[in-house]
């Protein structure tokens, strides 16, 4: 269940989130039954934290209650946005027993802080900002915090895009591998995500001819959706074998 180019194996899921997201309904143990039902070789269950999020210790152990699990890797991730424009990371300050970081455009990495999407939108729609400027900002920030983990995962890279009203294919080819290239020393993985159906397929094309590896991800909120692709294996049969200028 690997695609062919660019290798994404459909088998794994890692990006799950579980009750200790307050916006998710199903427990880490429901996520496993659902992944080991599918057959799934590799999950990742991650939740959201803040600087002051006091459970990880608990997740971590809850995590770990689960190994090993027959036939399946169980990965414990947690999932924080990128504060600002230094690529600043939401984290508690003990990440002790978490396997994998995923660092996540929730909201736009401002010099002073996040940025509400619908914010940028409206200052790019009075001309305060150019386009060009916003996603340099964004990639800079993205490359910068992929030196703050020490094994990063982008979760839903530029989902932010859309929803400031950006597109992207707005993203310059340059900066693009920039950042291929920035992924790929840094050792981090990056997602095909489900729920956002993002990055685009010219984006992965950049991505893998750099070397990094991609994961398939659901960033289900419900076991119900685990292991589950459709949106995925349409972006992934849309790369071109050679790269888009
Ligand atoms: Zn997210
Ligand atoms: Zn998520």
């Amino acid at each position: 269940m690997t695609t062919s180019f660019p290798r994404v194996a459909l088998d794994e899921d890692h990006h799950v989130h579980s009750t200790f997201s307050d916006d998710a309904v199903s427990t880490v143990a429901d996520n496993l039954r659902a992944a080991r039902d599918r057959g799934l070789r590799v999950i990742c269950l991650a939740d959201h934290v803040r600087q002051g999020s006091p459970w990880v210790p608990d997740f971590v152990a809850a995590v770990r209650e689960l190994r090993p699990a027959p036939d399946i890797e169980v990965l414990a991730g947690v999932e924080a946005k990128i504060l600002n424009g230094e690529g600043e990371l939401d984290l508690p300050p003990s990440l002790r027993g978490v396997d994998q970081v995923l660092i996540a455009d929730h909201q736009y990495p401002g010099d002073h802080g996040p940025v509400p999407p619908q914010d940028m939108r409206d200052a790019l729609e009075r001309r305060e900002c150019s386009a060009a400027d916003v996603i340099d900002g964004l990639i800079g920030a993205t490359l910068g915090a992929l030196e703050q983990a020490a094994t990063p995962q982008l979760a839903h890279l530029f989902s932010l895009l859309p929803k400031m009203g950006l597109d992207e294919a707005d993203v310059p080819g340059p900066a693009l591998d920039h950042l291929a290239q920035g992924c790929y020393r840094a050792g981090a993985r990056v997602e095909v995500n489900e729920k956002w159906a993002c990055p685009s397929p010219r984006t992965i094309r950049a991505l893998a001819a750099a070397g990094v590896p991609l994961v398939a991800s659901t960033d289900s909120h419900d076991c119900a959706t685990v292991g589950r692709y459709t949106r995925v294996r349409e972006i992934l049969a849309a790369v071109p074998a050679a790269p888009v200028p």
